[in-house]
């Protein structure tokens, strides 16, 4: 069976050529699939019921499974998403987050199952590497949370052009440019006028800096762009995002660079744990004034979110405002990012899943505020 939400619209036309078919029965599929949230073919009723047996014969839609979904007294939703094991079979999980806001509606999607990359205060990467999402377990994500919110009071009445979700962030659990095709091809469904048909100012990749797909992204599908620096040196970098040993600070400045000629935005997204005593100093916020001298940016500072044996701290208010402070007076715009969603223990950027972490979390939820 052909998982057809694998597919972009290219791929989709592809399939359909394949099969005897019109090209354009790509475009009406996914109407059906994605501005209208149906998978079940009785339902399409501009495709041929001819076609529509043979569909069902051939291909399948298939969503990754929903195992849990939590809503938090201020609205933020988290759906625990199941994504078997691929070594043992057993089953584990990934996250989607969801975070109204009056102006817009964020969704934090996941790309892979754990992370290879190791950063030291993350509690993705403390889990390791399990595998990648596929397509449709990525875009699922979107089709999941959206007829999800549909159906929820409050957003029921709402005419099916005004989105709920007006913008979407890479930033769940994963390295997304380590999952490039799979994450690209999703993208391209967000971004599509025949399914979500989101701008490319509102859907955010986050990345630790993988500086060679940095410099694809910008060519197949040049997204709004945020790095995850938090060091404002090679030394101190190396040691808490390891894979600045590979694409040092002076190479991923330069590729942000490269980036900005072809980003929706003018500006990159530096993203900036605050790490208690770690690298959170008024010399620290110098010499990082210093190094983005030459990229246009904004910053956002992510105050530290514990978790069980992290050994880390999050910064004091007092320490994360003079550092604020420090960037802001060098001119740059910053933004710190506000607890939410606690009571369900969703945290974009360190969400765990279920089954890999058994630990009990006592993490805070911190929205995205600059995107
Ligand atoms: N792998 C990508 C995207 C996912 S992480 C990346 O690293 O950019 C999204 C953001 O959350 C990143 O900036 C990440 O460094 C940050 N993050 C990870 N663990 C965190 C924690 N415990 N507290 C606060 N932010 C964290
Ligand atoms: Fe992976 Fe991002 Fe976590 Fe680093 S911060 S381990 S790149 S998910």
């Amino acid at each position: 069976m052909t998982n057809l939400l694998n597919f972009n619209q290219q791929q989709l036309a592809d399939y359909f050529v394949s099969i005897g078919e019109k090209p354009f029965r790509a475009k009406q599929m996914m109407h059906w699939l994605y501005r209208y949230g149906i998978t079940d073919l009785d339902q399409m009723t501009d495709i041929a019921k001819v076609l529509r047996a043979k569909l069902a014969d051939e291909t399948s839609f298939t969503l990754p499974d929903v195992q849990e979904e939590l809503i938090s007294d201020d609205g933020t939703r988290k759906w625990l998403i199941g994504a078997n094991n691929q070594k043992d079979g057993t089953s584990s999980s990934v996250e989607t987050v969801f975070i109204p806001e009056d102006d817009r509606g964020t969704l934090c999607i996941s790309s892979q199952v754990g992370c290879a990359l190791e950063c030291t205060f993350c509690s993705t990467g403390r889990q390791g590497f399990n595998r990648n999402l596929s397509v449709s377990e990525i875009i699922g994500q979107l089709w999941i949370a959206n007829n999800s919110l549909r159906q929820s009071d409050g957003y029921d009445m709402l005419p099916p052009g005004d989105r709920i979700i007006s913008n979407v962030v890479m930033m769940g659990m994963g390295e997304p440019l380590a999952n490039y095709d799979n994450v690209v091809t999703a993208m391209q469904i967000m971004l599509d006028d025949h399914a979500y048909g989101l701008s490319r100012r509102r859907v955010t990749l986050s990345t630790s800096g993988l500086v060679p797909q940095m410099d694809k992204l910008k060519d197949d599908c040049p997204v709004a762009l945020a790095v995850s620096l938090h060091a404002p040196n090679d030394e101190l970098r190396d040691e808490i995002v390891p894979i600045n040993k590979k694409y040092p600070l002076k190479e991923l400045m330069a590729a942000c660079n490269r980036y900005l000629v072809k980003a929706p935005r003018d500006f990159v997204t530096f993203e900036y744990v605050m790490l208690d005593g770690i690298n959170d100093t008024v010399e620290h916020a110098h010499q990082l004034v210093e190094l983005v001298q030459h990229v246009n940016c904004k910053f956002n500072l992510i105050p530290f979110n514990p978790f069980p044996n992290s050994g880390y701290g999050t910064s004091t208010p007092n320490h994360i405002r003079v550092f604020r402070d420090i960037l802001t007076k060098a001119g740059y715009i910053v933004t710190v990012r506000k607890t939410r969603g606690e009571d369900i223990d969703a945290a974009c950027g360190q969400l765990a899943g279920k089954v890999l972490d058994k630990t009990t979390r006592s993490a805070k939820f911190i929205p995205i505020e600059v995107m």
